[in-house]
């Protein structure tokens, strides 16, 4: 399997930071943004960087997509032409499209278009840092949704000792273990019967509020 190649429409901050991370990570990157200027920039830290109006289809249609594994809309408010790139790479047949959107029509609008996902950088960053302040520092938590996450637990010390089944974590606090790590060993998957040792680390999905109780129990 080759690099993976991702092309990035817009250079403001978002798009930016996408293209410098996937070059970073050692994607071939191309880019397109019609400021001389952010393609002056940013050309020596990614594969290849053209300037030119997004909505060009005669000019995107030199640029080879057809093979690309993902892109990047970014380009800001224009709906016009963030709609007219979605259908444009759609059409080349890119197989995983997202878009960078700041308002619900603008979401709905460019997935009925055809863009496999878009996010809302700024709401959604707004509600991690807001689930941060309420429920304190997750400890490597990954937000699957704002109700729910995956985590690291410690075992409680009334846990020492018993089997999840005894624990039964499942109906008591609505948590599923799907790994419980002790010393560098981790047993993935554990069966009810498993038993539960002191210093033991449980990786745990469950609600935010249920977690974040039982990390600072
Ligand atoms: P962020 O908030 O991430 O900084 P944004 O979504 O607010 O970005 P801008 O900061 O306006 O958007 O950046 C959008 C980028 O897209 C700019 O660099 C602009 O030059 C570029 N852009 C906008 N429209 C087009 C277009 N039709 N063709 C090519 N580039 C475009
Ligand atoms: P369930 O009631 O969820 O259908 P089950 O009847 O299949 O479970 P077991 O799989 O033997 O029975 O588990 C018994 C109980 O042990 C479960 O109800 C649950 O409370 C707890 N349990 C087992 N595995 C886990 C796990 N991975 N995470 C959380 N709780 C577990
Ligand atoms: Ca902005």
């Amino acid at each position: 399997m080759g690099k993976k190649e991702f092309v990035v429409f817009g250079l403001g901050r978002f798009g930016k930071s996408v293209a410098l991370t996937l070059a970073d990570s050692g994607c071939e990157v191309l880019v397109v943004d019609d400021n001389e200027e952010k393609i002056h920039d940013i050309a020596e830290y990614v594969t290849y960087a053209v300037k030119a109006d997004v909505t060009d289809a005669e000019t995107l249609s030199t640029l080879g997509l057809r093979n690309f594994d993902g892109a990047i809309i970014a380009i800001g408010e224009n709906l016009e032409a963030s709609v007219l790139v979605t259908i444009l790479v759609k059409e080349l047949g890119i197989p995983y499209v997202l878009a960078k959107v700041q308002t619900d029509t603008q979401a709905k609008v460019l997935k009925k278009v055809g863009a496999d996902m878009v996010v809302f950088p700024e709401k959604e960053t707004g509600i991690r840092i807001a689930n941060k302040l309420v429920h304190g520092n997750f400890f490597d938590a990954i937000e699957l949704s704002t109700t729910f996450s995956m985590m690291e637990l410690d075992a409680l010390p009334e846990w020492y000792g018993k089997t999840l089944s005894e624990l039964d974590l499942r109906a008591k606090y609505d948590i599923n273990v799907i790994g419980v790590k002790n010393r560098g060993k981790f047993n993935f998957n554990p069966t009810a019967e498993e038993i539960i040792d002191r210093d033991d680390i449980l990786v745990v999905i469950g609600r935010n509020e249920t977690l974040s109780q039982l990390q600072n129990h």
